[in-house]
């Protein structure tokens, strides 16, 4: 089961959202179950269908 268009809309990077003029905003990867904050570079992972919103489990985005 994939995330809803709904969910994904409301969710935002936690750390961005604090900052003034950022929207916060998430890339959803379906296939690898991340989420992807390309204003910090952090990837949040999604278990078990549940968006991990926690700065402290985020990965670090590496291009
Ligand atoms: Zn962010």
């Amino acid at each position: 089961m994939a995330l809803s268009r709904n969910l994904l809309d409301i969710l935002a990077c936690p750390k961005c959202v604090r900052e003034p003029g950022c929207t916060g905003e998430l890339e959803y990867d379906e296939e690898k179950q991340q989420l992807i904050c390309r204003h910090c570079k952090l990837i949040y992972f999604v278990k078990d269908d549940i968006p991990v919103m926690l700065i402290e489990e985020a990965m670090p985005l590496k291009e």
